[in-house]
Parts: structure tokens; C-alpha cells; sequence
């Protein structure tokens, strides 16, 4: 039989082998075959096709907000991309309002995005609740808070979550953009040979084609009053095109779910008289509205300026868009001020309509998110299409660009193979999945309020189903719209103060029934903790220990609403939990900062956090060594216990010796309070590599490990995708 050490040498020597094959060969396929002949990573921008065609390492297609954080992302980590957009002009539609944790902690790393929008958003005391009566000056039936003591102490993030506008956001990312050297041009304005760090406005991307080099894209866009086109050619495609993505289409990947959940217009006004009201008498952020003239949703974008966006349902065909928006300029803001006199209660006379815009509520997830070779990626609404109940939308799309980035830029530098893209779509779908049904439950939720109230929306869906059957199609459509809102105004009729009193026995008990729903917590929520910082990834770029799974399959909760608290856990594929730390050895003048912060988010570095004990620093030692053989920056962190900047620390100098990328911290916690390891509930002997995107890759026991080089080898060799490694 063997002996233990020479199998072990064994199975190194076949890890070695297997390890420079399969690079030799990620690297080899890297810049042949799938990936074509140019290399990415050496484009100048120009030539690189049969003809003069512009060459870009990554071409995004829409300038929403995913795909200008996606750019954002990119250029900082070094990798040359441009945006073609169809509009010629940024959408000043309102559109997302809520900003969650997760997305406001990645707004940290993006030169101070967070604190600006902070800076700029109205005071959380304005928005912090959502408003149930039956006009802006009558009775309310509920009031509900969202925030809770817990949102302002930064005990689970460094930041809180925001109510900022899109449209706002967009332009804090442009000028973040201009920073980056970014320029954004109408089709007369870029003539030139610089083709990256460009946003393209009124280019309509038509076509994908596969070419030995790469993909070739055909767009359409308008000069001189004639349509003109032009191609680019690029490495990786990505589709941020939104819901109705073109990419998607042309790439012919279909969505899944369920279509068409509710009809709705989407009505963008000013009234500065409406906002001082409001302001005085009942802040908020979304006011549900319901009387026997009008059912619509308020949400107050920023009380102080008067900006609103007000939903409206709307049935088809029977009613039309043109029914809200006559072309003539003096119609369409007497028919939107008519509704909008209705739920307010008053006349107002200072109401500014800006935009009216149809939408259709989906939840739909793509089937795929990767294709063509890893080549074609789908991200954001291209991806995904939710209802905005919980405010999932942009936040979703904003977290798959930040999954995505570091992995694209692994790859084109090198460090990576071609299929850590896999583990994009690996990671995102699932979460795309669980965000869409929990956000078909938020609505559902919010439509428990209407129901209670003898408004049930089921009711109203399956009377437009019979107005629209056959039997009915056959009356002329003004009868049939005549029909719809006849049967709707009798429905609205419930709500009429006659019937809703606690005086009328059937008022009183709706009113008793709305009651239990608010105080239960079952009208819709705004903030998810557990699904907002504590989603979490169970297969992908991530490692298990050797022999084991992640992730034991668990029973899916039925019941995706239970308020669940956010848990912090350190288990791979989750976000690393925040707590406050200071470097040791720096001026104790220096702030707190968050172990969120050990990860820099203008570089690709992995993050290895140990604490001061032998077994932890002889892994660190090995981990530096692996790191360097595969070229991936990596720096190690070593967690002290509060208390020992008193003490003379210096140990990890030498224990870690000849390596020079670490860094000391101690816990700045409250004495009250849990020490890292027992809020991430590990033992003491226990590390974890942190990703570039502040998520776990590997977890384990130091003092557990036989071989630590093999298996670091192991660890890096599955966490960048360079095949299965032989053991
Ligand atoms: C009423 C409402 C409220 C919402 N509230 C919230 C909220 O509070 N929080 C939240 O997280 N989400 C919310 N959402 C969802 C959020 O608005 C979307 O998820 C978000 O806009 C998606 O961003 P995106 O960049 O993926 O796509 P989009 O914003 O749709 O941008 C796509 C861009 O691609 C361009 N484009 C399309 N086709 C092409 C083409 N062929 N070639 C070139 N360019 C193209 C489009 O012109 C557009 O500029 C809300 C949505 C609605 C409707």
C-alpha cells in the first residue's frame, strides 16, 4: 500500500499536470478559436474586422441604469467598452424611486455615488410610509412606517437604503461617466477613430452576427434625415436593452413566467401647491387611493419640488392609451388633471403634466442569460421583467452588472476562463427567479388592500375577461367601453362614504378587515432585509470543501413575504457581513470602516480573512503563493480582537514573511456586542476568500487542510473556471 505523503505527492503531481494543461488550454481557447483571433486585451479601438470596423473588448446596448453602471464597473476595472443607445435623448420619466441596501453599498465604491444621493435625496421622514385613504384631503385608512431603528444604526450595512429618482440617478452616473473619460454623442458627432468610452445616442442596435474574430453588430440610426447604418465589432455583447429587449430577440432566447399581470399608465406631473400640502399634512411615498370616482397610486417622487407619478389601471382594447394622452396638448392635460382632481380631493391649479406612458406588468425571467459562446450576456429588465411592488427592478439589474464586471474582466485580462460567464447565469437566474416571485407576492399583498375594501381585483380582471369573449366582442367597442366602465363605476360605488362608515354593518367590517391587514404586515412592504443583503448564491464561482456541498437543497419557502431579518452569514456564495473595523498601526485618529470596505472596488483583488493564529497564517502564506502562480491579486486580512492596538502587534510581519499585502484591523465593537467570528458564525480557526463583488468564494478550517497548496490550487483553479480539478 502507498504511504499517505507519496499518494499525496501523487496527487499533486497529477493537480500540477492537470492545472497547466487545462490553463495552457483556457488561455489557448482564450485567444484562438471561440474568442477569435484579436485579442481584446491589446485593441486599440480600431480595425480588427474584414474592413474598417470599430473594435471594442465589450459593446453594451442601452443606456438605462444597468448599462451605465455596467460601464462604470468596466472602466474602472480597466476594460474598454462603449453603449449604443436607440434614444437620442435621456428618458426623464421618474420610473424607480426605491434604491435598497445592497445597491446603495455598491453606490459606495463609485466615488462617493452613495453620500451624493444621500446628500440629495428629501429627508427619509417624507417617505418613510405609505398612505391608504380615499382622496389627498379625506379619510385615511392606514398609514403604514417602513423604516425601522434598525435601518439607521449601521449595525448589518455601513448605508442605508434611498428614495432617489431614476432619471436623477442617471444623471449622477453620467457625470460619473464624464469622469471616466466618457462622452456621450449624437450619430453626427462621432466620426473619429476613438470608438471606446463612448455613449452612442440614437443608435438602434438590428443585428448580431458571429464572426471567426468575435460578434458583429448592426445598427440603424438617422442622419440628415436619413436612416443610415454601421458596424461594430466586439468581443462580448451585452444586452441592457430593457424589457423589451432587442438583443433578446435577436439572440432568440424566450422568457418564462407569467405575462401581462396588470395594465397601467403611468402619469408624470408637477404641482408644487399638491407637494407643500402633502409636505405639511401627510408625507409619504406612495398614497394607494381609492373613492367612488377614481383608483389610482400616488408615488411622491420629492414632495419639496412637487414631482409625481401617478398609476392609473387601464383595461384594453376598450380603453385606450389615447384616452389619457389626446396628441392636442390642452386635451391631454384636461383629461389627466380630471383624474388627477378626482383622487386629490381639490382643484389644483398649478399642475405641470410632463409624460404619459403605458406599461405592462410582467414577471418573466429569460431562459437563458449566456449565449453564444459566453459571448452574448443579457443583463437587468433584458434579463428579468418583475412588478415594482418591493422596488426589485433596477436593484436586480444593478446587482447582476456588478457580478458580471469582475468576471469580464478576469477573463479578457487572463486570470479567468471563458466560462466564469457561465457562473454569471449560474448565480443571477436563480436570484431573478426568486425576486420575480416574490415581487408577483408584494403585489398580491398590495392588491389585499383594494380587495378588503369590496374592490377585488380578481373581479375586475375576470369582467374585462367576459367583455372581451366572444359573446361580447361583437357590440361595438364604444358599448363595450360603456359596458367596462359602467360595471367599474358600480364597483366604485363600495366605496362611497355611505357604505364605508362604521355605522353600516358591512362598511364597518371591510374597515375591521383592512385594520388586520395593516397591523399584520400584510399590506405590501417596501423594505426585504433577508432577500435585500442576505441573497445568496448556491452554485457558481464559488468552492465547497473538499468532498462536500455548499448548500443541503432546502425545502423553497412557500411564503416568500415572511418578513424574514437579514442574518449575516459567511457561508460561500453569500455577501461577507459587515462590521466595523480599524487598521492597526495607523493613526488612531482614523475612522471606523466597514470589512466591506478591505475590498476595493477599482481593482481585482480576492481578500483572504484570517485571524492571528498559526494554522491561519501558514494557510495565508500558501494562499499568497497559489495567488501569485496564477497572477490574481489576492491581499490577506487578519481580524485582532478589540482592545489590541494597546498590544504590540506585530506577529503577521513575520508569519507572514516574504509576503507584504496584508493588513491588520481590530474589531471596533461595542463591548455589548458579537466578535466577527461570532457574528459570522465561525470558529476562530475558520478563513474565508472574499471575491471581487464582497461575495464568499471558500470557506474553511485551517487547521483541517493536508496539503495546503493543492488545495489552494484547487480552490482558484474552480473559483475562475479553469475546469474540474482532478482529485
Ligand atoms: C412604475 C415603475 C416603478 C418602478 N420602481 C422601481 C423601484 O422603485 N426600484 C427598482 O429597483 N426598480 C423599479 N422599477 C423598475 C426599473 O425602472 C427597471 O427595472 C429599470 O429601468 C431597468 O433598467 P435597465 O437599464 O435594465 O433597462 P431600461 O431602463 O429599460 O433601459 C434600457 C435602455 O435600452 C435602450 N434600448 C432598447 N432597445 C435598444 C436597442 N435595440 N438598441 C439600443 N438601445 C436600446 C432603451 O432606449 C433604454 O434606454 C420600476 C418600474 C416601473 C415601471
Amino acid at each position: 500500500m502507498r504511504s499517505v505523503a507519496t499518494g499525496l505527492i501523487l496527487k499533486r503531481k497529477l493537480a500540477d499536470f492537470f492545472y497547466t494543461c487545462s490553463r495552457r488550454r483556457v488561455l489557448g481557447r482564450f485567444s484562438s478559436s471561440s474568442f477569435g483571433t484579436v485579442d481584446p486585451r491589446k485593441s486599440n479601438g480600431r480595425g480588427g474586422g474584414e474592413k474598417e470596423v470599430p473594435h471594442l473588448p465589450v459593446l453594451i446596448v442601452g443606456a438605462g441604469p444597468v448599462g451605465l453602471i455596467l460601464s462604470i464597473l468596466l472602466t474602472k476595472l480597466g476594460v474598454k467598452c462603449s453603449v449604443l443607445e436607440k434614444s437620442v435623448v435621456f428618458s426623464r420619466h421618474p420610473q424607480a424611486h426605491f434604491i435598497n441596501n445592497r445597491t446603495m453599498e455598491l453606490f459606495r465604491k463609485l466615488d462617493g455615488l452613495a453620500e451624493e444621493i444621500q446628500s440629495l435625496e428629501p429627508p427619509v421622514d417624507l417617505w418613510r410610509r405609505f398612505i391608504y385613504c380615499t382622496s389627498l384631503s379625506g379619510p385615511v385608512f392606514g398609514s403604514v412606517d417602513h423604516m425601522k431603528p434598525q435601518d439607521f444604526d449601521k449595525t448589518v450595512s455601513p448605508i442605508s437604503v434611498a428614495h432617489f429618482s431614476q432619471y436623477k440617478l442617471m444623471n449622477l452616473l453620467l457625470q460619473r461617466l464624464e469622469k471616466l473619460g466618457f462622452s456621450v454623442c449624437s450619430p453626427s458627432e462621432i466620426e473619429g477613430s476613438i470608438w471606446d468610452r463612448k455613449i452612442l445616442m440614437g443608435h438602434e442596435c438590428i443585428s448580431i452576427h458571429p464572426t471567426n474574430e468575435g460578434l458583429k453588430v448592426g445598427t440603424s440610426y438617422l442622419k440628415e434625415g436619413k436612416m443610415e447604418e454601421r458596424e461594430f465589432h466586439c468581443s462580448i455583447l451585452v444586452g441592457s436593452d430593457g424589457a423589451r429587449s432587442t438583443v433578446r430577440k435577436l439572440v432568440d432566447i424566450d422568457m418564462k413566467g407569467e405575462r401581462n399581470l396588470q395594465r397601467l399608465v403611468s402619469v408624470h406631473f408637477l404641482s408644487k401647491d399638491l407637494g407643500q400640502y402633502l409636505l405639511h399634512e401627510r408625507p409619504g411615498m406612495l398614497f394607494f387611493i381609492f373613492n367612488p370616482d377614481a383608483i389610482g397610486v400616488l408615488v411622491a417622487h420629492d414632495l419639496d419640488q412637487g414631482e409625481f407619478v401617478l398609476q392609473i389601471p387601464y383595461y384594453s382594447p376598450q380603453q385606450k392609451i389615447e384616452d389619457f394622452s389626446f396628441k392636442d396638448t390642452f386635451n391631454l392635460i384636461q383629461v389627466c388633471e380630471q383624474i388627477i382632481l378626482k383622487l386629490v380631493g381639490w382643484k389644483l391649479v398649478d399642475v405641470q403634466v410632463l409624460d404619459i406612458k403605458p406599461w405592462v406588468m410582467h414577471a418573466e425571467v429569460a431562459e437563458k442569460y449566456v449565449s453564444h459562446n459566453n459571448r452574448v450576456i443579457l443583463v437587468g429588465d433584458a434579463a428579468h421583467r418583475f412588478p415594482p411592488a418591493g422596488g426589485f427592478g433596477m436593484n436586480t439589474g444593478i446587482q447582476d452588472a456588478h457580478n458580471l464586471a469582475w468576471k469580464i474582466s478576469s477573463m479578457l485580462s487572463g486570470i479567468a476562463s471563458p466560462s466564469i460567464i457561465q457562473t454569471y447565469e449560474m448565480e443571477r437566474r436563480p436570484i431573478a427567479i426568486y425576486n420575480t416571485s416574490l415581487s408577483v407576492e408584494n403585489f398580491r399583498a398590495a392588491m389585499s388592500v383594494p380587495a378588503a375594501l369590496g374592490l377585488d381585483p380578481a373581479i375586475a380582471n375576470s369582467v374585462h375577461r367576459v367583455i372581451n369573449s366572444s359573446l361580447c366582442s361583437i357590440l361595438p367597442p364604444s358599448l363595450q367601453k360603456f359596458a367596462l366602465e359602467g360595471i367599474f363605476s358600480i364597483g366604485r360605488a363600495q366605496l362611497s362614504e355611505l357604505i364605508l362608515n362604521e355605522n353600516n354593518p358591512l362598511g364597518s367590517l371591510r374597515l375591521s378587515r383592512l385594520k388586520k391587514i395593516f397591523d399584520e404586515g400584510k399590506s405590501l412592504q417596501l423594505q426585504f432585509p433577508a432577500e435585500d443583503l442576505g441573497f445568496c448564491y448556491k452554485e457558481g464561482a464559488l468552492v465547497a470543501e473538499c468532498g462536500e456541498k455548499i448548500w443541503e437543497s432546502e425545502a423553497s419557502s412557500v411564503h416568500k413575504r415572511d418578513l424574514k431579518p437579514y442574518i449575516p452569514c459567511a457561508k460561500p456564495g453569500c455577501r461577507l457581513p459587515h462590521m466595523l473595523i480599524n487598521a492597526l498601526k495607523e493613526s488612531s485618529a482614523k475612522a471606523s470602516f466597514s470589512t466591506l470596505d478591505l475590498i476595493s472596488g477599482d481593482k481585482i483583488e480576492f481578500l483572504l480573512i484570517i485571524a492571528p493564529i498559526k494554522g491561519s497564517y501558514r494557510l495565508a502564506r500558501a494562499s499568497m503563493m497559489v495567488a501569485k502562480e496564477f497572477d490574481v491579486p489576492l491581499k490577506v486580512c487578519i481580524i485582532w480582537p478589540k482592545g489590541s492596538s494597546d498590544k504590540n502587534v506585530n506577529s503577521s510581519e513575520k508569519e507572514l514573511e516574504p509576503w507584504k499585502n496584508f493588513i491588520d484591523v481590530e474589531e471596533a465593537v461595542k463591548p455589548t456586542s458579537k466578535s466577527w467570528w461570532e457574528l459570522c458564525q465561525m470558529s476562530s480557526n475558520e478563513v474565508i476568500l472574499v471575491r471581487p463583488d464582497e461575495h464568499i468564494a471558500w470557506r474553511t478550517e485551517s487547521n483541517s487542510i493536508a496539503d495546503d497548496l493543492l488545495e489552494l490550487k484547487r480552490v482558484f483553479s474552480l473559483m475562475l473556471g479553469h475546469g474540474k480539478f482532478l482529485l
